[in-house]
């Protein structure tokens, strides 16, 4: 259910019809728009009874949600969600979502202070936003590289400070969630866990943005309700990212499924970025789909880049060097206007070279 407010409706009539709901035994989720704000209600097992709801002050409208994820549906919030990131002095101003595209790059994994620091050097240079980096990494085999955990962590923090690139990374269980979650910007959840329900619902009660990845066979559907999860518990910063899914082509390592931008678009108000790495797993496919996701309509994307992609120890064979990711950006740069979208890169060249 959902409780549309009056344009002119008062924060304590918002809060009223909130305390009302939550007096009810279900839970209230108010989700401000531009021009009213809708109170989404989750919790309940049927229909709540709308008679008492509609006859609140400052109510509009009480509309019955159909679809099984509710918070995530542009049905319950029309416009698209922008996650802003504040200029905190270290880092500028930057936005998920919205006109400014959102560039995430750097190696899969952080293998070492000098690695981590050549890869950052190189891709605040060429105008990225955020640093990606594996502290925490799901691994095939247990005996392949596992991360570096805290100590890495404490290198992206100092990479944030050196350069103004926010620190998007990744949560494996409960217990790197609670490091993640304090020490990054971004928090990721693999496609490994994209249906681990008890990590999503931790990742909600948390107040910081999380980048869900599609799992290996998820439909978007599954997709969509994963997010749910994460909303559900109150967290509504959430970043939906395709990185391929699994099918019987061999000559990629996941297949990019970037028709799902468009189909997120229409049922979604969140934002959704995509990933050409894992999505084809060979670095001569980075480039060409990473123009695509932005022809696409993504609202960004996230890449991975390595300054020796021959020694990494995850994922080189998809990782991009550092000339290579100037190019994707310069060519992104100009696909932008044509999507009516931009690419803000003059600031953090600044921060870099300062
Ligand atoms: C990653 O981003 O390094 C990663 C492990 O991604 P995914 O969960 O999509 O495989
Ligand atoms: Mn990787």
């Amino acid at each position: 259910m959902l409780v549309v407010m009056k344009a002119q409706a008062t924060p304590e009539q918002i809060q009223a019809v909130c305390d009302h709901i939550e007096q009810l035994g279900f839970r209230a989720h108010p989700l401000p728009g531009a021009q009213r704000t809708a109170i989404g209600i989750t919790g309940n097992q049927g229909a709540v009874d709308r008679g008492n709801l509609e006859e609140l002050s400052g109510v509009a409208e009480v509309i019955r949600v159909s679809k099984a994820y509710k918070l995530a549906s542009r049905d319950v919030k029309e416009e698209d969600t922008i996650i802003h990131f504040p200029s905190t002095g270290t880092c500028p101003d930057s936005t998920i979502g919205g006109r400014n595209l959102a560039v995430i790059a750097g190696p899969c994994s952080i293998e070492s202070r000098d690695q981590a620091f050549a890869v950052a050097e190189q891709v605040a240079a060429a105008g990225a936003q955020f640093f990606r980096g594996g502290a925490y990494k799901p691994r095939t085999s247990p005996y392949a590289f596992q991360g570096l955990g805290l100590e890495a962590l404490r290198i992206m923090a100092e990479i944030r400070q050196r350069y103004g690139l926010r620190i998007v990374t990744e949560a494996l269980d409960n217990d790197s969630l609670t490091l993640v979650a304090e020490w990054a910007d971004v928090i990721q959840i693999g496609a490994r866990n994209m249906q681990n329900f008890s990590l999503l619902k931790r990742a909600g009660h948390l107040r910081k943005p999380v980048l869900l990845k599609r799992g290996l066979s998820a439909t978007l559907e599954e997709f969509l309700m994963a997010a749910e999860y994460i909303m559900s518990e109150g967290n509504y910063q959430v970043i939906l990212c395709e990185r391929g899914v699994r099918t019987f082509a061999d000559h990629t390592r996941n297949t990019l499924d970037l028709s799902i931008v468009p189909a997120v678009q229409r049922l979604s108000h969140l934002p959704i970025l995509v990933d050409p790495s894992h999505g084809t797993g060979r670095r001569d496919s980075v480039l060409p789909m990473a123009r695509a996701a932005i022809a696409s309509g993504a609202d960004g994307i996230m890449v991975e880049v390595h300054n020796q992609p021959d020694k990494a120890l995850s994922d080189g064979p998809q990782s991009i060097y550092p000339d290579q990711f100037v190019r994707l950006m310069d060519e992104i740069q100009q696909i932008a206007p044509v999507v009516g979208r931009h690419l803000s890169r003059g600031i953090h060249i600044a921060a870099a070279a300062g």
